[in-house]
């Protein structure tokens, strides 16, 4: 370090704050590319043909954020009018802008979840209409890990009495799978068997994998094929893609085991957490990296500003602060991390 007396900032944010390893910048710098729209682009083919391997499906599709995988999926699946089901804490739901709603016409119908964002079937079938005038349904969509229910990773047996009550309804089933990594790693399961329960996955690059930009959706070659023509529809038809899918190709050979880690800091962070007063986590409901601190003074965007003072970044909304630790965050920044909590919970005036 050049100056180390500089305050260090300890970002805990978010897992998308990761920055591409010398080994992306390298392969991006050398990457083959051609026009991607043309299927041209070697680098993005590849890049595509290996998450498909992965993920057990047939086809694959970059795009250039998890957002964009699961607007071109749920465009894919549903026409206007009809009907997509979700959790009613749904990063899709809550966090997309209402770009499937608003672009794809389609009615997004939240089910209850518990506190891990888990559906219950018995709300799937409650949902389908006895016959006469009411919108198709046509997609169930899944979140693994859930954002929201504390990174919790589903198993198969999980998901799939969700996805067996999907199709007997005719529905497809889509995974927003931008953290799928972090369940399989979690799980000790490959993907490609946590997804087998879907017909479409939506995976992030960009997030403990720590590429700079893009997902990959996957699903049939037909399915595929209908995504690529929306994803052409949305802006998303790149050119020379290559040097962004060529970080994508090392964060799926490089960054996933590494995962561990995060996982560990996020239980290290939660254990610490739960001795703190004024802050109510539960350690045990850490499945993942993401930890969400309840707050007995109810003030998270406060605490926030508290723990930023104190050289800690947090996203601090409603009643809670959310952590998430991720490539580069060491267990001694974990340690840092928690003293300054300690000090905010302090001048909190607790
Ligand atoms: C981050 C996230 C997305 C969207 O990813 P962006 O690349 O930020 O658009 C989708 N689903 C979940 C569960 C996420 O956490």
């Amino acid at each position: 370090m050049a100056n180390a007396a500089a305050p260090r900032v300890i970002d805990l944010r978010s897992d998308t704050l990761t920055k591409p390893t010398e080994a992306m910048r390298r392969a991006m710098a050398e990457a083959e590319v051609g026009d991607d729209v043309y299927g041209e682009d070697p680098t993005v083919n590849r890049l595509e043909a290996e998450a498909a391997r992965l993920m057990g499906k047939e086809a694959g599709l970059f795009v250039t954020s998890g957002t964009m995988g699961n607007f071109v999926s749920a465009l894919s699946w549903c026409n206007r009018g009809d009907e997509l089901l979700c959790g009613v804490d749904a990063h899709l739901l809550v966090n997309e802008m209402g770009s499937i709603a608003a672009f794809g016409g389609v009615q997004m119908r939240a089910l209850p979840n518990d506190k891990r964002g888990l559906m219950n079937p018995d709300d799937v079938e409650m949902a389908v209409p006895p016959g006469g005038y009411f919108p198709r349904m046509a997609l169930l969509t899944i979140e693994n890990t859930h954002n929201r229910g504390n990174g919790a990773a589903y198993t198969v047996e999980q998901m799939r009495p969700l996805a067996e009550a999907a199709r007997a309804h005719g529905m497809a089933v889509h995974i927003d799978g931008a953290r799928i990594w972090n369940a399989s790693v979690a799980l000790g399961v490959p993907p490609s068997e946590l997804v087998s329960v879907a017909d479409s996955v939506t995976f992030c690059l960009s997030k403990g994998l720590s590429a700079p930009v893009g997902s990959v959706v996957t699903g049939s070659a037909e399915f595929i094929s209908r995504a690529r023509r929306v994803r052409k529809m949305a802006g998303g038809g790149l050119r020379q893609a290559g040097v962004l899918a060529a970080a994508g190709l090392v964060a799926l050979n490089a960054m996933v085991d590494r995962l561990a880690e995060d996982h560990a800091n996020a239980k290290r962070l939660a254990e610490g957490l739960a001795a703190i007063p004024g802050f109510s986590v539960d350690p045990a409901a850490i499945e993942t990296n993401i930890v969400y601190a309840e707050l007995d003074d109810g003030d998270g965007p406060g605490t926030a500003v508290r723990l930023r003072e104190r050289g800690v970044l947090s996203n601090g909304r409603f009643n809670w602060v959310r952590f998430v630790p991720h490539y580069g965050v060491t267990a001694e920044d974990i340690d840092e991390a928690l003293d300054a909590v300690e000090s905010a919970a302090r001048a909190g005036g607790r």
